[in-house]
């Protein structure tokens, strides 16, 4: 399958190397990315794992994982990775409700690993109801990792 995260590359090539551990991160950007797959394919370990230490006594796995569940997570989109900081797009489906998230996080080291520490939401807003028999909008990302050319959304996301 294609990774989640847009690269255009095998998960197994990008992103879930991350997530098993078997490659360490070196810039924020793929941390940003691998934790946007992790959600995709429900990882809730992995992204309570990469939060900072102070973020991680906030919350728990448990949340997370349910978070991730409910959504359909379709495609990500990197505006900007400079330093410390990503801005990104995800974009997820629920309830038939197509959605963005565009964030600009906050990355830093402990203890010499990459960790999410928190982001700015400057838009979370619900772009439209999807109809059973329109062409899935899962189409109309580039980036999108489980796209079935063409098909109807009841064929494709919202089988
Ligand atoms: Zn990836
Ligand atoms: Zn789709």
């Amino acid at each position: 399958m294609l990774c989640p995260c847009g690269s255009t590359l095998q998960f197994n090539d990008c992103c879930q190397l991350f997530i098993t551990h078997k490659k360490s991160l070196s810039h924020p950007e793929q941390l940003m990315r691998s934790r946007f797959s992790a959600y995709a394919t429900r990882n809730g370990q992995y992204i309570f794992d990469t939060y900072g230490e102070k973020a991680q006594s906030k919350q728990s796995v448990k949340e997370i994982q349910s978070w991730a569940e409910e959504c359909l997570w379709i495609a990500l989109r990197i505006h900007e990775a400079k330093d410390e900081i990503v801005e990104f797009s995800a974009f997820y489906i629920v309830d038939n409700t197509l959605c963005e998230l565009r964030e600009r996080s906050n990355f830093n080291l402990e203890h010499g690993l990459w960790r999410y520490i928190d982001g700015d939401i400057t838009l979370h807003t619900e772009i439209k109801t999807i109809k059973r028999n329109e062409a899935c909008p899962c189409n109309n990302y580039a980036t999108a990792w489980s796209a079935k050319k063409e098909k109807k959304y009841k064929h494709c996301c919202g089988k």
